[in-house]
């Protein structure tokens, strides 16, 4: 008998560093960073998109290897199931069978497939660890139900209103060049998702199993990139000492195999870790108050001020801060760090 895959699964809204924990976390011994697996069915097998690696997924070797033992004929069959099961009309349900103690997502024959694909990932990587990012809260749920899966959950967490902010940036959903864009829902839907994905996130695993559940606030892991990561990897159970750290806050990256997730997964060589804080500038005074408005008790809880210029978070960003993590831009603009911007 195997012994169980490590899952280490990312959860959240959208926009929140994930892209970017889950690069730097695929630098250190141990550790595949497998990108948003929930995704492989549908823009890997069947799109054939790019992996991180750059080549399109049916020719990268390594995926090549997993491929050959999943039923990739029926990876749109697949990926249709997986997107009538995790609808969001299906929450109230999840959470009610969370609340008895059955499992949130029922089973399904599919569920052989998607064991297969974790034990697989784990087998030909070689991985103890495997980083998947795909962050929707009911997705994490029926991985962590699998057979030979034990699931450890990392809750990203970033301000409501940078995240609205970046949701509205048109961006190629592979770089600038595609013209198939990420979604880019109002600030109101944006709001309205990240307080129901967080609040799903919490009511899964902080409230039920804290011992696997860590939460970090990108404010804080942008604050304190090495850090922040040394407390992460030490979480996932992997040697917090050889990750790709070349000062506290810059890592050089070599490519993973990531599938799927923001277009910055495919940036490599030295990369300084900032805050990405145009939106404190840049967002309207009717959307911060709007998103401001939908996300109140998410505010309160996650610790961020209601007010631009209210009072701090427990630990607010670093000073010098760029456009850089979450972003998904590759080139780095670097933002006055005093001109008394409304920061809280
Ligand atoms: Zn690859």
């Amino acid at each position: 008998m195997n012994p169980p895959v490590r899952v280490l699964y990312l959860a959240g809204s959208g926009r929140s560093g994930s892209t970017l924990v889950t690069t730097v976390l695929g630098q250190y011994d141990g550790v595949f960073a497998a990108g948003e697996l929930r995704y492989l069915w549908q823009r890997g097998e069947v799109e054939n998109r790019p992996c991180g690696c750059g080549r399109p997924l049916r020719d990268c070797p390594l995926w090549g290897e997993v491929r050959r033992e999943l039923p990739t004929d029926r990876a749109a069959a697949i990926a249709a199931g997986l997107r009538g099961r995790l609808r969001m009309r299906g929450l109230p349900a999840l959470l009610r069978r969370h609340r008895r103690g059955v499992r949130p997502v029922p089973a399904h024959p599919d569920d052989a497939a998607l064991a297969d694909l974790y034990a697989a990932v784990a087998r030909h990587t070689g991985a103890r660890v495997v980083v998947d990012s795909s962050k929707l809260p009911p997705y994490g749920a029926l991985v962590g139900a699998l057979p030979g899966i034990e699931l450890r959950v990392l809750h990203l967490v970033r301000d409501p209103r940078a995240t609205a902010f970046s949701w509205r940036r048109r961006r190629g959903l592979d770089g600038d060049a595609d013209p198939e864009l990420m979604s880019r829902p109002p600030v109101g839907k944006a709001a309205l998702l990240w307080l129901v994905w967080n609040t799903v996130t919490v009511r899964l695993w902080a409230d039920r199993a804290p011992a696997g559940y860590l939460r970090v606030r990108y404010e804080d892991l942008t604050a304190e990139p090495e850090a922040t990561l040394r407390r992460i990897a030490a979480f996932a159970g992997v040697d917090p000492a050889g990750g790709p750290f070349t000062g506290p806050a810059t890592v050089r990256l070599t490519p993973t195999h990531s599938v799927a997730g923001n277009p910055s997964r495919h940036r490599t060589g030295p990369v300084p870790i900032t805050a990405d804080v145009q939106w404190r500038h840049d967002l309207s005074r009717r959307s911060y108050a709007l998103v401001t408005a939908l996300t109140a008790p998410g505010l309160r809880r996650f610790g961020y001020p209601w007010r631009r210029g209210g009072p701090a978070a427990a630990n607010p960003a670093g000073s010098g801060s760029s456009v850089a993590v979450g972003s998904g831009r590759s080139a780095q603009v670097r933002q006055p760090a005093s001109a008394g911007h409304e920061e809280g």
